[in-house]
């Protein structure tokens, strides 16, 4: 009876018992199989909250080892930390994690893009709540584990007292949460905190757990920083600790692929030399040099920086588009990538001038580090990071032979507008700094009694002594570049003076007002409410006297703060109004929100009356809109009597335009004042 297949079981199965029957070898298997199973469910029985512990134990266990084997196979921390946010999510059974790092200096933590949420609907408005709140040290839950370096626990964050978000986690849902640090050595590398959305008391197991798996992370962390500090050395500086000429050259080459992908995408090199270093090297020494050049690298990188912040408010965010590198000696490079436009080279440029304008104390002397910059700037021609570091060098060259301490483009590659709006730009700043502009008045009559009533002050630029620029020339620009404010603060103020003046040389029981303008870029200032107030008080001026325009633009923008601004400005006493009026895309219902002195109908429709019902039609609406919302109206635009007839049928008071005067200067103005009604 014994077939090949049989003798083969019993071979692998019995080997010693091979003379018995297969059929009760088998069935004695089994009994012994079934009585070790027995025997060791007894056990487990016995042994069980022993086991328990075990189990748990080896849980433990588990979690750091799985955490420290990805700690080891992966080459970045942050993924490293996503995913022990995740094991131990799982682990513990709670649904949210997040991990704050750090701030340089350790007095704040900021939050980062590393979560892990079990659900994303609940997390969302608590993970955007916490992306804006940085915590200092001491506050929230993660605040006092990165002052104490140790973990924290709350059984209820939603009655915790030190807990901001708390209001943010109650609407999520959520209720207990706690935090540990991340240990390098005894310094606090970043913070770990989890959330659940029932409440639960304080698990010192899970927290002694929990410090053990922060020293984990640690590890990695120091590893990471061991590892970069071996590439940075390779890439930087020892001297200043900027980028080396090879790490420059890399990000050069970069930016130049980027370019010939993307057209749009336009970049700039500086090259920044010290005039007269060699003087300072040769008379003060080697070692006076040396503080020098890292004193220089300290200012260049600190404008730089300026920089950032002001074209990216929201800090710590994306990385700076600048690098500041030290090529050797006193030469520096700044590469700026994503230039908006060409010109802003420029002004970067000149806050480098700027910034090592000041003296620098060496050895107690005061040294001056002028510096001389050449800009070379993206071109489709441009085949090699040598050719563009050549081309910015050429433009230096040009710079220090021109006088030094200034700034050249090598303008091969440059458009004619950049070239020409980059004079603009430089000429408006001279402008500013020179004090070329000069007030134009223009007046405001009431149509009933002809009566000048006040002027708008309109800014004119006297480029030279032959050229009166006007502001569609110029108010754009000066706008995109920020120097509108400047300009603005000065009209503001000349306009508040002149004022005075003629208020006190021609007193009239209504005082003469003084409309003056405010660019979108004014309004934005979060100090313009004190700077008016300021002005307005310095000049002696009536503040009921002033009053501001502001064009429709401008306060659709954030409604709540521009009511906020019209509401304290107001409240000082000036008067604000709305220019050009209807060709913005303000809705009437918002209007309506606004607390308003004053409606400007643009001169576009007030022309257009002579043409078109339609015309006539819009003006209209505009005075039904004002006289409900009880506003004044000025029209501006009224250039013929019959525009002047037809705004006062229409019930219009105020009018403003070429049939009374063109904008003049002052001393025109005043002789306006002298001579009494329009006739
Ligand atoms: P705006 O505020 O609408 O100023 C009125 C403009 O209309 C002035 O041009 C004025 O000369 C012109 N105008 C006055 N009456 C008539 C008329 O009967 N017919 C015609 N066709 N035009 C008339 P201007 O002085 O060239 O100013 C242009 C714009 O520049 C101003 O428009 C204003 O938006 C801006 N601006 C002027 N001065 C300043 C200023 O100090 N600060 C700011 N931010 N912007 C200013
Ligand atoms: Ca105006
Ligand atoms: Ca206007």
């Amino acid at each position: 009876m014994h077939d090949g297949r049989e003798l083969e079981l019993n071979v692998v199965a019995l080997p010693s018992e091979q003379s018995e029957d297969p059929r009760i070898a088998l069935l004695r298997l089994e009994r012994r199989v079934e009585r070790e199973r027995r025997a060791r469910l007894e056990a487990e029985a016995i042994a069980e909250g022993g086991t328990r512990a075990l189990h748990e134990k080896q849980r433990q266990l588990k979690l750091l080892q799985t955490i420290a084997t990805a700690a080891n196979e992966s080459s970045s921390i942050a993924d490293t930390l996503r995913f022990a946010l995740k094991e131990i999510c799982a682990f513990a059974g709670w649904s949210l994690g997040h991990v704050y790092e750090v701030s340089r200096g350790d007095h704040e933590l900021l939050p980062t893009a590393i979560w892990h949420a079990a659900d994303e609907a609940m997390a969302g408005v608590f993970r955007d709540a916490t992306l804006l709140t940085p915590l200092p040290r001491g506050v929230g839950l993660p605040g006092r584990v990165l002052a104490t370096g140790a973990p924290a626990w709350l059984t209820d964050v939603t009655d915790a007292t030190n807990f901001p978000r708390a209001q943010v986690a109650a609407a999520s849902g959520l209720r207990a949460g706690f935090a540990f640090p991340v240990m390098v050595g005894r310094e606090v590398a970043a913070v770990m905190e989890f959330f659940t959305s029932e409440t639960r008391e304080p698990d010192n197991a899970l927290l002694a757990l929990m410090a053990q798996i922060g020293t984990q992370l640690g590890r990695v962390i120091e590893r990471k920083r061991a590892e970069e500090r071996l590439v940075h050395d390779a890439s930087h500086d020892p001297l200043t600790g900027l980028p080396n000429r090879a790490l420059l050259l890399d990000r050069l080459n970069y930016a130049i692929a980027r370019r010939r992908r993307d057209e749009d995408f336009q970049f700039a090199l500086l090259f920044v030399d010290l005039d007269r270093f060699k003087l300072v090297n040769d008379s003060l020494g080697h070692a006076a040099g040396d503080v020098l050049l890292i004193e220089v690298g300290r200012r260049l990188q600190a404008a730089l920086r300026q920089e950032d912040l002001a074209a990216r408010p929201v800090a710590g965010a994306a990385s700076s588009p600048h690098t500041l590198a030290r090529l050797g000696g006193d030469e520096f490079i700044v590469l700026i990538e994503e230039l908006a436009h060409p010109s802003d080279a420029v002004r970067i440029g000149e806050r480098l001038i700027e910034t090592l304008a000041r003296p620098i104390t060496v050895d107690g002397q005061e040294v001056y580090a002028t510096a001389s910059v050449g800009v070379a700037t993206s071109t489709a021609e441009h085949a090699a990071a040598e050719d563009i570091l050549r081309d910015a060098d050429l433009a230096m060259y040009r710079a220090k032979s021109s006088g030094r301490g200034r700034i050249e483009i090598y303008d091969h590659g440059l458009h004619e507008v950049a070239i020409s709006r980059l004079k603009l730009e430089s000429d408006i700043r001279r402008a500013v700094r020179e004090h070329e502009f000069t007030l134009h008045y223009q007046p405001i009559v009431a149509l009933e009694s002809r009566e000048v009533v006040g002027f708008e002050a309109l800014v004119r630029w006297q480029r030279s002594p032959q050229e009166l620029v006007y502001p569609d020339r110029f108010i754009a620009v000066a706008e995109e570049t920020g120097l509108i404010v400047f300009i603005g603060l000065w009209v503001l103020r000349e306009a508040c003076r002149t004022a005075a003046r003629w208020q006190r040389a021609f007193p009239r029981p209504q005082p003469l007002t003084m409309s003056i303008n405010l660019s979108p870029r004014q309004f934005q200032q979060p100090d313009l409410v004190e700077q008016v107030r300021a002005i307005v008080t310095e000049a002696g001026v009536a503040p009921e006297t002033v009053h501001l325009e502001v064009t429709e633009g401008v306060t659709i923008d954030d409604p709540e703060r521009t009511i906020r601004i019209i509401e304290e400005l107001r409240a000082f006493g000036v008067g604000v109004g709305i220019d050009d009026f209807g060709t913005g895309y303000s809705s009437l219902s918002y209007i309506h929100r606004l607390p308003l002195d004053v409606l400007k109908i643009d001169r576009s429709f007030v022309l257009g009356m002579d043409a078109s019902g339609e015309g006539r039609q819009i003006v209209r609406t505009i005075m039904d809109l004002a006289q409900n919302l009880d506003i004044d109206v000025i029209a501006e635009g009224a250039e013929q009597a019959s525009h002047v007839d037809q705004l006062q049928a229409m019930g219009c008071h105020f009018g403003q335009g070429y049939f009374f005067s063109r904008p003049v200067e002052a001393a025109a103005a005043e002789a306006l004042l002298a001579q009494g009604p329009f006739k």
